[in-house]
């Protein structure tokens, strides 16, 4: 029988991926999610993407989730009079939210996010492109920051600029992330990334818009700011959202990179006790951008991610720009299943202490512990939101969860969750409960996911079709449940 890797793989689109074939070959290599970077693109080409991609996956018969990732107010230098300039060590370089766009040189650059000079103080370290350049403020007077280079090197037009330890203040979501959000709704996409979010409100704000657009798509908080992870803080975020990014090359530069580990393990933790996904993002297979092999350290951090409890693990330029997009994905997919053999991987003290508030929650828990204490092959649950798998999916454990739902949103939706694998079934027109039953193990033969003395756990409504109505947890062998329904 064959074993399903848990751990989800999200791929982000770019040139490298563009062609047909490429797409397929990535699709067919386990990339579960597909991620569009609004940092880049026009609205056209993103719709031109999600659409190949959901007609791919509709070709071979499997479901792709699509994650719209917002730029976000990513505070950059503008440009260069040539392009790029290079900064030496010691030298003084001014930043000035008064200089035209393009008149940057080696002394200064111009920067449009005008409250630079209030965010900023004498002391303060500046990290610029992603941390390769240091400055030092020296000295903020009207529109200028006046800086001493720590450490030089190139620095080219529109590289992004961090403030070690937080503390640029732009709201989240900028006016291009709003037409933006309008696309992603209607490109129909599952999941919104929101980028450098500072608290619960970023997120509710951009919830609000989805709503007035009519949309449901799950959020997902990019947590890549120092002042997001404060205490307090972050519970909120994680509360307001479906999902957290672990998105370790922004948070990296403002806490330290040395702080990630630790981080990464404590996020992952919080989001899944909250009952909330978790993705863990950038550099993960980097030197795959160039190379068909990851390196040993990248194989480690990847299975590390895996151990932490991730959802999903998810891959930037090495698909979107580099030269082995379906290697990497494989890589990922087959350094992914290794680690999910991993003992602690099957076992569980999920809320052990807690008590339950709802019912098909306590289903969904029952569920899990029934299976990870039985021989049982599959759990199958029936659902309408995708609710119940969600809640199962929080338990460790090695059983896969089949997620039975009408609805192609739902099946596309939980393409995120660890352990949880979509098929589309219908039960309209089913009112008896053992034919129904019945439908669902038969489902399950003919995908040859069991066996006639499997045992497997179901889990649904005595009214099918409602959400939020599952009550009822059945364990049998599919053996009896063919023969009761005889
Ligand atoms: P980005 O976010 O890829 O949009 O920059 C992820 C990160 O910062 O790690
Ligand atoms: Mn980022």
């Amino acid at each position: 029988m064959k074993t399903f890797r848990r751990t989800k793989i999200i791929a982000t689109l770019g040139p490298a991926c563009e062609a047909p074939e490429t797409l397929e070959k990535l699709l067919r290599a386990g990339a579960d999610v597909v991620r569009l970077n609004f940092s880049h693109g026009s609205a056209e080409e993103h719709q031109a993407r999600a659409e190949l991609v959901r007609d791919i996956a509709r070709r071979l018969g499997t479901h792709v989730g699509i994650l719209a990732d917002l730029q976000g107010p990513k505070i950059r230098v503008a440009c260069f009079k040539g392009g790029k300039v290079t900064l030496q060590d010691g030298q003084s370089f001014d930043l000035d939210t008064a200089l035209p766009h393009d008149d940057g040189d080696a002394t200064q650059v111009g920067c449009s996010y005008e409250a630079l000079p209030r965010d900023v103080k004498a002391g303060d370290k500046l990290l610029l492109n992603d941390g390769l350049i240091e400055l030092k403020v020296k000295a903020v007077a009207g529109t200028r920051v006046h800086c001493v280079v720590t450490s030089g090197g190139v620095l080219s037009d529109h590289k992004g600029i961090n403030k070690q330890g937080g503390g640029l203040s732009a709201p989240a979501l900028t006016d291009k992330d709003r037409a933006d959000l309008r696309t992603a709704v209607m490109i129909g996409a599952d999941y919104l990334a929101i980028s450098f979010p500072r608290s619960k409100y970023d997120i509710l704000e951009a919830r609000t818009l989805l709503r007035s657009e009519g949309s449901d798509m799950g959020i997902v908080a990019k947590i890549e700011r120092a002042d997001a992870i404060a205490k307090g803080v972050i519970e909120e975020i994680i509360e307001a959202s479906d999902a957290i990014m672990v998105a370790r090359g922004d948070l990296g530069v403002e806490i330290g990179d040395a702080l990630l580990p630790h981080e990464q393990k404590r996020l992952i933790r919080l989001a899944r006790q909250h009952n909330k996904v978790a993705i863990t993002a950038t550099q993960m297979m980097e030197s795959m951008i160039e190379n068909p092999q990851p390196t040993r350290a990248e194989v480690s951090d990847v299975a590390n991610a895996v151990l932490d409890g991730t959802d999903a693990v998810m891959l930037s330029a090495e698909t979107a720009a580099g030269r082995f997009p379906d290697r990497a994905v494989a890589a990922m997919a087959r350094v992914c299943l290794e680690a999910e053999k991993y003992p602690r991987m099957r076992q569980s003290n999920h809320r052990n202490d807690q008590r339950f508030h709802k019912i098909d929650e306590a289903i969904a828990m029952s569920a899990m512990y029934i299976a990870n204490h039985l021989p049982v092959r599959a759990i199958g649950a029936l659902t309408e939101t995708g609710h119940t798998p969600l809640w199962m999916s929080r338990i460790s454990s090695g059983i896969p969860i089949f997620a039975l739902t009408a609805h192609e949103k739902t099946c596309r939706r939980v393409t995120l969750l660890r352990g949880v694998y979509p098929i589309s079934f219908s039960e309209t027109g089913i009112s008896d409960h053992a034919v129904l039953n019945k439908a669902i193990v038969q489902e399950f033969l003919d995908r040859k996911l069991v066996t006639q003395d499997d045992l497997v756990i179901l889990t649904k409504g005595d009214l099918t079709g409602h959400s939020g109505a599952t009550n009822a947890l059945k364990i049998s062998s599919v053996r009896d449940v063919l023969a009761t329904a005889a």
